[in-house]
Order: structure tokens, then sequence, then C-alpha cells
């Protein structure tokens, strides 16, 4: 068997490590063929010396140079590349077969756009890519022949408990219900959520992740954010995707069928499960994980997803119901105000204020190109800014 080429979007990430650990189990199916990152030159270098790819793409030209010297002095064969061009780049490349897309945020549609052009298989982590992208994106992939396939983990477990044939999810299913672990603040009093900190924020019950997608995780943008991905991944409409809470982050999202026969996907919550699937697919290869227990489970329980503990979840509806574009918008402004939060620049409970505002506050005209979102994105992004600006802190 041919090996499978991999780019690795966002190596140095949560996502991009336990790709890279998935990997370096399979050395007979898998190498790699670039690995890029945004500032981590020393982490980024450690992965080149353990993989060796021909290309590493570093975000910005000092970090790019700082790889170059390390990596040149260590006599490694990778090439080392800084421009934002250079990833669409390298994730079109022809010699590629499957790229991972781990980049947190927007900065990550380019190279997805690329790849999915380039009709590879095109693993989804990056969702902010999708919920800005929508429709164009959805186009590229079609258009390019690409093989879309989600590694959120929610949207893993609906893939697996789908029907295989695409065509049939529509009729064939009632509606898909995506668990939420509730994040940290899950039974915290509401009105006291206004002085949380960000490491508070950052203290995931249950998933090790990225700063941006754990404070996501605790307002619980992340699965609005998911639930518009789901939408656009899977094709129902709005109102057939539901949210349960689901603490114990056994079942990682079912799909109800017309007979109320409800399939799941179960496991423990290690991204290594999804990273494997989607690799592997429709095989399936070691992942690393540790499987269930289930004489040793915490019982499982479940509670409805609260309106007034996590008021920005209905937004992912209500962007999906407004004009196309509207769900770029929720993005922008919502990447903007988790960033100023991180920052130390407005609270916790002002995330919600910023997202509404800014929706409220941009004109969207229909994106039907790169060109298009990216203009949207950064005047999103402008609005945003001064809502940030007009009720931050001082
Ligand atoms: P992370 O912050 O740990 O890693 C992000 C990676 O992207 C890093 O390699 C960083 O160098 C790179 N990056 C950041 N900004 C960049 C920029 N402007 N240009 C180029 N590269 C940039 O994030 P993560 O937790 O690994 O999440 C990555 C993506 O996967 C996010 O979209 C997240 O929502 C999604 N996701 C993550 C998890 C998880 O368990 N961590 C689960 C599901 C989905
Ligand atoms: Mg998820």
């Amino acid at each position: 068997m041919k090996k499978q080429r991999v780019v690795v979007l966002g190596a140095t990430g949560s996502v991009g490590a336990n790709t890279l650990d998935v990997i370096a189990r399979h050395p007979e199916r898998y190498e790699v063929f670039a690995l890029t990152a945004a500032t981590k030159v020393d982490a980024l270098l450690k992965q080149c010396v353990q993989f060796r790819p021909a290309f590493a793409v570093m975000t910005g030209e000092p970090h790019g140079r700082e790889l170059a010297r390390q990596v040149e002095s260590l006599g490694l064969p990778t090439k080392v590349l800084w421009s934002a061009a250079d990833l669409s780049m390298v994730a079109a490349h022809e010699e590629v077969d499957v790229v991972m897309a781990a980049i947190v945020g927007a900065a990550g549609l380019a190279p997805c756009l690329a790849a999915a052009r380039a009709g590879k298989r095109l693993l989804l982590a990056n969702k902010e890519a999708l919920v800005l992208g929508g429709e164009v994106f959805l186009g590229a992939v079609r258009q390019g022949g690409a093989t879309l396939l989600p590694i959120d983990s929610e949207h893993s477990a609906i893939f697996q408990s789908l029907p295989d044939d695409p065509a049939t999810w529509n009729e064939r299913v009632e509606k898909i219900i995506l668990t939420a672990s509730g994040g940290p603040f899950r039974t915290r009093d509401p009105a006291t959520l206004h002085d949380v900190t960000p490491d508070q924020a950052c203290a995931h019950p249950n998933w090790i992740m990225g700063r941006k997608i754990s404070v996501d995780s605790a307002t619980m943008m992340n699965k609005a954010l998911e639930v518009i991905e789901a939408c656009y991944l899977f094709g129902l409409p709005p109102r057939r995707i539901e949210v349960v809470i689901h603490p114990q982050s056994i079942i990682h999202s079912m799909v109800q069928y017309h007979d109320a026969s409800v399939v799941a996907q179960l496991g423990t919550p290690d991204m290594r499960v999804p990273i494997a699937y989607g690799l592997a697919w429709p095989e399936r290869v070691a992942s690393g994980a540790a499987a269930l227990d289930f004489l040793s489970l915490p019982p499982m329980t479940f509670e409805p997803a609260d309106a007034v503990r996590f008021p920005g979840l209905r937004l992912a509806w209500q962007a999906l119901e407004a004009p196309a574009g509207t769900t770029a918008v929720l993005n922008a402004a919502n990447e903007v105000a988790v960033e100023a939060f991180l920052a130390g620049r407005i609270r916790f409970d002002q995330i919600l204020e910023v997202n509404l505002a800014t929706l409220d506050g941009v004109t969207i005209s229909k994106p039907g190109s790169l060109d298009d979102l990216l203009a949207l994105d950064a005047l999103t992004r402008g609005k945003a800014g001064q809502e940030v600006r007009r009720i931050g802190i001082p």
C-alpha cells in the first residue's frame, strides 16, 4: 500500500500534536509531508527532527528565519517557509494526499480552501474555517472533488452514526443530537460569571485543548459553532439539530431515526479517536486511546442546555436562519471577543455582549468568494474591536 503523505496545519497545537501521535503509530501507512505553526519555533523544530517533513511553514519571517537557521544547523532535509501563501501551497501540493486542518480560527480558511480545491482528503478540526466559509467552503469541496471528513469529536460521532450514503441523510434521519459537556461553569451560579479568569475558563473538565476552544466551551459558543458546523457538514435544516448536556463526555453525539432508534458513538474523551478515524476512514487503525471500561464508568447523565446559563447557544440557529454570511460575522465577532477576554480587556460575560452588538452592527452582503469572506471577516473584526474598546475594562 502506498504511504499517505500528510500535511498537518497547526502541528504544534493540541489537535496537531495528537495527529502526529497517531501518525507515529503507523509509519507503514503515513508519512509527514509538511508541518506548520504560528510562533512555537522550538516545538516545530522538535517535530521536524522526529518526522523529517519536506516543508515546515511558520507564520511570519522572524520565526521562519529562526526555524530555518536551526533546521540547517541540524542538517535536516526540511525546507522552511514563512508566508501565508506557503500554507496554501503545501496544503494543495500535488504530492499530498491528506491535509489535517488544525489551525485555530479564520486564519485556517485559505489553506482549507486550497486543499479542498486540490481534491485532498481534508480532515477538519478547524471548525471556524467552515463556520466562516459556509457555502463557499462546501462549493470548493464539491468543485475540487475533495473528501471532507470531520475531526471534531461530535461530528466524527455523527458521521460514524449516519448511513453510508450522504444522499440519504436528509430523508432518513429525524434529527442530530449533539452532546455538550457543559464546560467548567455548568453548575456555577450564572450571576457570578462576570469575574471568572481566563485560567478558570480554560480549565475544561474532560478535554485538554487550546485556549480559544476552551473559552468557547465555557461560554457554549463552541457548541453554537458546532451546530453550524453540523448543519454545513450534514445538510440537515437547523431545526433538526439539537443539543443536550452530557457532563461525562462518553457519548460523543447521536443520530435519531424515524423509527425512534438512536445510533450513538461512545468512547473515552481522547481526540486521537476521531483523528485516527479521519486518517484511516473507511478503515480503522489503532489510535492509542484507552477503550471504555463499562464496569467502571460513572453513571451517564443528561440535562437540558440552559438558555439562561448559556445564552450564546441560540445564536447558532439565529445565524443559520439569517442571510448567508451571518455565520461568518458571528465567528469573527467571537474570535475578537475571546481574544480580548484572554488578554484581560473584557470580562467573561462581555463576550456575549460583543457578539450581539457586532451581529447588530455589521451590514452583510452574501459572500461568494474567498475575497468576499476575508473582507466580511475584516469588517466584522473592525466592528467587534470597536465594541471591545467601548465596553472594555478601562
Ligand atoms: P491550539 O491553540 O492548541 O493550536 C492551534 C494551532 O494553530 C497551533 O499550531 C498554532 O501555531 C496554529 N495557529 C494559531 N494561529 C495561527 C495563525 N494565525 N496562522 C497560522 N497558524 C496558526 O488549538 P487546538 O485546540 O489544537 O484547536 C485547533 C482547531 O481544532 C480549532 O479550530 C478547534 O476549535 C478545533 N478543535 C480542537 C479540539 C481539541 O481537542 N483541542 C477538539 C475539536 C476541535
Ligand atoms: Mg467538539
